[in-house]
Protein backbone atom coordinates (compact mmCIF):
# COMPACT_ATOMS: atom_id res chain seq x y z
CA UNK A 1 0.00 0.00 0.00
CA UNK A 2 2.86 2.33 1.18
CA UNK A 3 5.23 1.57 -1.54
CA UNK A 4 1.54 2.03 -4.12
CA UNK A 5 0.82 5.49 -2.91
CA UNK A 6 4.41 6.40 -3.59
CA UNK A 7 4.92 5.17 -7.25
CA UNK A 8 1.67 7.07 -7.63
CA UNK A 9 3.10 10.51 -6.23
CA UNK A 10 6.11 9.79 -8.42
CA UNK A 11 4.14 9.30 -11.37
CA UNK A 12 2.56 12.62 -10.52
CA UNK A 13 6.06 14.21 -10.45
CA UNK A 14 7.04 12.57 -13.92
CA UNK A 15 3.32 14.29 -15.35
CA UNK A 16 4.70 17.55 -13.75
CA UNK A 17 7.95 17.52 -15.65
CA UNK A 18 6.18 16.79 -18.78
CA UNK A 19 4.15 19.91 -18.43
CA UNK A 20 7.16 22.14 -17.72
CA UNK A 21 9.29 20.70 -20.83
CA UNK A 22 9.32 22.79 -23.86
CA UNK A 23 7.06 22.29 -26.23
CA UNK A 24 9.31 20.31 -28.80
CA UNK A 25 7.97 17.01 -28.60
CA UNK A 26 11.65 15.53 -28.93
CA UNK A 27 12.49 15.14 -25.45
CA UNK A 28 9.17 12.67 -24.64
CA UNK A 29 10.26 9.10 -23.58
CA UNK A 30 7.76 6.65 -24.93
CA UNK A 31 7.11 3.58 -22.44
CA UNK A 32 8.81 0.67 -23.98
CA UNK A 33 5.93 -2.23 -25.46
CA UNK A 34 4.26 -4.41 -23.12
CA UNK A 35 3.89 -2.57 -20.18
CA UNK A 36 0.78 -1.90 -19.01
CA UNK A 37 1.22 0.61 -15.88
CA UNK A 38 -0.02 0.30 -12.49
CA UNK A 39 -2.95 -0.87 -12.89
CA UNK A 40 -5.15 -1.39 -9.83
CA UNK A 41 -3.35 1.62 -8.37
CA UNK A 42 -6.03 4.31 -9.32
CA UNK A 43 -10.23 4.26 -8.75
CA UNK A 44 -12.35 4.51 -11.45
CA UNK A 45 -12.79 8.45 -11.34
CA UNK A 46 -8.61 8.71 -10.90
CA UNK A 47 -8.35 6.49 -14.39
CA UNK A 48 -10.97 9.15 -16.40
CA UNK A 49 -8.84 11.97 -14.79
CA UNK A 50 -5.40 10.87 -16.13
CA UNK A 51 -3.99 13.61 -18.36
CA UNK A 52 -2.70 13.45 -21.77
CA UNK A 53 0.59 13.88 -20.63
CA UNK A 54 0.49 11.29 -18.20
CA UNK A 55 -1.02 8.69 -20.85
CA UNK A 56 1.80 9.67 -22.78
CA UNK A 57 4.23 8.37 -20.33
CA UNK A 58 2.35 4.85 -19.71
CA UNK A 59 1.79 4.03 -23.60
CA UNK A 60 3.50 3.08 -26.25
CA UNK A 61 3.34 5.47 -29.30
CA UNK A 62 1.06 3.11 -30.75
CA UNK A 63 -1.05 2.29 -28.03
CA UNK A 64 -1.48 6.24 -27.27
CA UNK A 65 -2.25 6.62 -31.25
CA UNK A 66 -5.26 4.13 -30.74
CA UNK A 67 -6.75 4.37 -27.35
CA UNK A 68 -6.11 8.33 -27.06
CA UNK A 69 -6.30 9.30 -30.26
CA UNK A 70 -8.73 6.94 -31.97
CA UNK A 71 -6.04 5.85 -34.72
CA UNK A 72 -6.74 2.42 -36.41
CA UNK A 73 -4.08 0.37 -36.52
CA UNK A 74 -2.99 -1.66 -39.93
CA UNK A 75 -4.87 -5.05 -40.41
CA UNK A 76 -3.07 -8.24 -40.49
CA UNK A 77 0.56 -7.26 -38.93
CA UNK A 78 -0.98 -6.81 -35.70
CA UNK A 79 0.07 -8.95 -32.42
CA UNK A 80 -3.12 -10.71 -31.74
CA UNK A 81 -5.56 -10.85 -35.24
CA UNK A 82 -4.66 -14.41 -35.56
CA UNK A 83 -4.15 -15.44 -32.00
CA UNK A 84 -6.09 -18.57 -30.96
CA UNK A 85 -3.92 -18.81 -27.40
CA UNK A 86 -6.71 -19.33 -24.71
CA UNK A 87 -6.97 -16.10 -22.37
CA UNK A 88 -8.08 -12.60 -21.63
CA UNK A 89 -7.69 -10.07 -23.37
CA UNK A 90 -7.32 -6.07 -21.08
CA UNK A 91 -7.47 -2.69 -22.13
CA UNK A 92 -3.54 -1.44 -22.64
CA UNK A 93 -4.80 1.33 -20.96
CA UNK A 94 -6.19 1.01 -17.24
CA UNK A 95 -5.98 -3.41 -17.54
CA UNK A 96 -9.68 -4.15 -17.27
CA UNK A 97 -10.63 -7.17 -18.47
CA UNK A 98 -12.47 -6.53 -21.94
CA UNK A 99 -12.81 -9.81 -24.24
CA UNK A 100 -12.09 -13.63 -23.50
CA UNK A 101 -10.80 -15.79 -25.86
CA UNK A 102 -13.82 -17.84 -25.80
CA UNK A 103 -15.82 -15.28 -27.65
CA UNK A 104 -13.05 -14.30 -30.43
CA UNK A 105 -13.42 -15.02 -33.83
CA UNK A 106 -11.73 -15.52 -37.17
CA UNK A 107 -13.17 -12.77 -38.96
CA UNK A 108 -10.66 -12.14 -41.63
CA UNK A 109 -10.72 -8.50 -41.66
CA UNK A 110 -6.97 -8.49 -39.80
CA UNK A 111 -8.48 -7.52 -36.40
CA UNK A 112 -8.88 -8.98 -33.36
CA UNK A 113 -12.58 -9.88 -33.43
CA UNK A 114 -15.13 -10.82 -30.54
CA UNK A 115 -18.72 -11.60 -30.53
CA UNK A 116 -19.04 -10.03 -27.18
CA UNK A 117 -17.50 -8.37 -24.49
CA UNK A 118 -16.87 -10.22 -20.88
CA UNK A 119 -19.84 -8.08 -19.55
CA UNK A 120 -21.91 -5.37 -20.93
CA UNK A 121 -20.40 -2.82 -18.42
CA UNK A 122 -17.00 -3.15 -19.34
CA UNK A 123 -17.15 -0.94 -22.18
CA UNK A 124 -19.23 1.95 -23.40
CA UNK A 125 -20.27 3.01 -27.24
CA UNK A 126 -20.68 6.73 -29.37
CA UNK A 127 -21.74 7.13 -32.69
CA UNK A 128 -18.38 7.73 -35.05
CA UNK A 129 -18.73 9.99 -38.30
CA UNK A 130 -15.21 9.52 -39.38
CA UNK A 131 -16.32 7.96 -42.51
CA UNK A 132 -19.45 8.74 -44.62
CA UNK A 133 -21.52 6.12 -42.63
CA UNK A 134 -21.55 6.41 -38.96
CA UNK A 135 -20.12 3.36 -36.82
CA UNK A 136 -20.52 2.31 -33.47
CA UNK A 137 -17.38 3.57 -31.58
CA UNK A 138 -16.36 1.33 -28.58
CA UNK A 139 -14.31 1.96 -25.77
CA UNK A 140 -12.95 1.06 -22.43
CA UNK A 141 -15.70 1.96 -19.58
CA UNK A 142 -13.12 2.30 -17.09
CA UNK A 143 -10.22 4.71 -18.26
CA UNK A 144 -12.30 5.39 -22.38
CA UNK A 145 -9.74 4.44 -24.32
CA UNK A 146 -10.71 3.68 -27.81
CA UNK A 147 -10.67 0.19 -28.67
CA UNK A 148 -12.24 0.04 -32.49
CA UNK A 149 -15.59 -0.08 -33.80
CA UNK A 150 -18.85 -3.00 -33.50
CA UNK A 151 -20.24 -3.89 -36.56
CA UNK A 152 -23.63 -6.05 -37.18
CA UNK A 153 -22.23 -8.81 -39.75
CA UNK A 154 -20.83 -10.85 -36.56
CA UNK A 155 -21.51 -14.37 -35.81
CA UNK A 156 -24.49 -15.98 -33.40
CA UNK A 157 -25.13 -15.88 -30.95
CA UNK A 158 -25.16 -11.94 -30.83
CA UNK A 159 -24.65 -11.15 -34.47
CA UNK A 160 -22.64 -8.77 -33.56
CA UNK A 161 -18.31 -7.96 -34.42
CA UNK A 162 -16.22 -5.70 -31.92
CA UNK A 163 -13.46 -5.26 -34.19
CA UNK A 164 -10.58 -4.48 -31.95
CA UNK A 165 -7.01 -2.81 -32.42
CA UNK A 166 -4.56 -5.19 -31.06
CA UNK A 167 -2.37 -2.15 -29.60
CA UNK A 168 -5.73 -1.44 -27.44
CA UNK A 169 -5.55 -4.81 -25.79
CA UNK A 170 -2.86 -6.78 -23.89
CA UNK A 171 -3.25 -10.01 -23.64
CA UNK A 172 -3.09 -12.43 -20.51
CA UNK A 173 -2.67 -16.37 -21.16
CA UNK A 174 -4.96 -18.55 -19.47
ZN1 LIG B 1 -9.12 1.00 -20.02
Amino acid sequence: MDIGRRSVLKMSVVAGLGLMAPPLGLMRAWATPGRDGMAGTKTDAEWKAVTDGEWKTRLTREQYDVLRREATERPFSNAYHHSKTPGAYHCAGCDLKLFSSDTKYDSRTGWPSFWEPVSSDVVGTKTDFKLIYPRTEVHCARCVGHLGHIFKDGPPPTGLRYCINSAALSFHPA
